[in-house]
């Protein structure tokens, strides 16, 4: 049975990739190889350390990105599975070990979690490329290879713990505790559906937290192989649960929900902003959103438009453009610009557009539908707004959510395509003259993710730096992430920092405890 499923893809599709791929790419392609199906092993819901159905029995299907065909069901949360998972992390919270013992242990039970997170690469990049649709090259050496590095970077702090000691006015001295918040509500997205669950509940974890985490429903299935995974490593039942499920139904119950004492959110500003509403309504729970972003990418003058092209193509298409901090708006100084505009186009011709199981493919279908109508209509959009387009703007392929590279020049501030968040690959050219200019309308949306400089002028990079209103700026690089550096938003693009001590401090209280030096007056 499954050899005649492989051998039906093999048969069926294989072919369709290459000719695809081969009529579009200048490039060519290396020797096919043979591309086995990763089956999905966990597709149950992981409540108290337990795959479950769901209280309702239902179900629902996650598709595959290339052919829009069901790739399996998965058990499908609603309240009442948030309540049964919201009270094994209580349980876990107020009565179990896992707050309790020394950092230590969780920092060991975390590193083992990373060993079998590594030994399982192969398994689990394979299953994100089925899900997701990103190329396998890249699950292979960025998203899970990430996983890892999170988990590892605050198993390192897990025994590192320390609050500050107050030597206080008057005859008292007091200390403060970091404790962790409680139980946490997670609820990520599909465009890293694996690396957003580690970066979450890593720093949730090695505090001493409890977590109920809901994957986006288009990408269920890695998270449900981690469950595995942590219970292997040791989790106590109860610390760690993942419901998979839909937005409005089990996302909206972790956000209202009473037991819940932190949510941290990555997704769209439009959502974010209806998760903080019901944290505000229920019981006032502190809210941590990594939302959207419209990029800025400026390019000077005095840039090297090779480099520069190459740059702002990574920014612009790296995940099929479904990065929140994707440099979108590409600003270039009215003396190179357009000879940028010609290479730009050039490079974007060249992308390898495929199959994502394909050895050599840059790029491969949008997750869903849904994401695949969105960008058509803005890029119609682009073009009755007047804006140039000059290469893409269309479906690429007969089935599947491909996308062709996008490039608009003559773009102004106001065009819808230059203010919101498209999520594909679609580039927008801007042209400015000064650098007030660029300062000014760099910042001219309601986002505040990311922004890029590219310039050989250190004065102006670190002019352009401290102008930007954006969480991160990289300068001469794009798209360059750590866990040692903070990451989120300014304006609307989010509230609070993750990754690094602050990813970190973000579970976490601090307690004040307060006594008299000497005898108590009080007493
Ligand atoms: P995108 O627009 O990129 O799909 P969303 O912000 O819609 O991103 O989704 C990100 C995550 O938020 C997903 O896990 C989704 O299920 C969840 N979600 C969507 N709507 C809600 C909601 N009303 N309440 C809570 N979570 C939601």
């Amino acid at each position: 049975m499954f050899f005649a499923q492989k051998y039906g893809y093999l048969h069926k599709n294989f072919s369709f990739a290459i000719r695809r791929v081969s009529c579009v790419t200048l490039h060519s392609m290396a020797a096919p190889a043979v591309i086995t199906l990763p089956v999905p092993k966990y597709t149950k819901l992981f409540i108290n350390g337990e795959f479950v159905d769901s209280v309702s029995g239902r179900t629902f299907e996650t598709l595959d990105p290339r052919t829009g065909d069901a790739i399996t069901s998965v058990a499908e949360a609603t309240k009442e599975d948030v309540d049964e998972a919201v009270k094994a992390a209580r349980k876990a919270f107020d009565h179990g070990p896992w707050p309790r013992m020394p950092g230590s242990e969780r920092a060991r039970i975390l590193n083992k979690y990373a060993d079998l997170v590594e030994q399982h690469l192969e398994e689990l990049a394979r299953l994100e490329t089925l899900d997701n649709g990103k190329p396998l090259a890249a699950c292979r050496a960025g998203d899970i290879p990430s996983c890892v590095k999170a988990l590892r970077y605050y198993a390192g702090y897990a025994d590192k713990i320390h609050g500050l000691t107050l030597k206080m006015s008057g005859e008292y001295q007091g200390y403060t505790l970091q404790e962790p918040i409680g139980v946490v509500g997670q609820i990520i997205p599909w465009n890293y559906p694996l690396s957003m669950f580690f970066y979450k509940i890593s720093p949730a974890l090695a505090c001493g937290c409890t977590v109920v985490i809901k994957p986006a429903e288009q990408t269920p299935l890695t998270a449900l192989y981690a469950a595995q995974l942590g219970k292997e490593a040791g989790i106590p039942a109860g610390v760690l649960n993942v419901l998979s499920g839909f937005g409005e139904t089990a996302g909206a119950a972790i956000s209202s929900h009473m037991g819940i004492d932190k949510i941290a959110f990555t997704g769209s500003t439009e959502v974010g902003r209806r998760i903080m509403e019901a944290a505000a309504k229920s019981n006032l729970k502190p809210v941590m959103l990594e939302l959207g972003g419209k990029s800025p990418l400026i390019v000077m003058d005095d840039a090297d438009v090779e480099e520069a092209v190459n740059l702002a193509h990574r920014a612009a298409y790296s995940n099929m453009g479904q990065i929140c901090c994707a440099g979108t708006r590409i600003f270039v100084q009215e003396g190179i610009h357009d000879e940028f505009v010609k290479k730009a186009v050039e490079r974007a011709r060249q992308q390898v557009l495929g199959d994502p199981f394909m050895p050599g493919v840059q790029q491969g279908p949008q997750v869903d539908k849904a994401q695949f109508d969105k960008i058509l209509k803005y890029i119609e959009l682009g073009k009755r707004e007047q804006a140039n387009l000059l290469i893409g703007g269309k479906c690429w392929g007969d089935k599947g959510f491909y996308v062709e590279p996008t490039i608009f020049s003559d773009v102004q501030d106001n065009m819808k395509i230059a203010q919101d968040e498209i999520f594909g690959p679609v580039m927008s050219i801007l042209k400015f003259k000064t650098v007030e200019e660029v300062i000014e309308r760099g910042n001219k949306t309601i986002y505040g993710l990311a922004a890029g400089i590219v310039t050989k002028n250190i004065n102006v990079a670190n002019r352009l730096s401290r102008s930007l209103r954006a969480g991160v700026i990289w300068i001469n690089c794009y798209l360059v992430t750590d866990m040692d550096a903070p990451f989120g938003g300014y304006k609307m693009s989010g509230i609070g920092r993750e990754r690094s001590l602050c990813g970190l401090e973000s579970y976490m209280q601090v307690k004040s405890v307060i006594c008299p030096v000497y005898e108590s007056p009080w007493l």
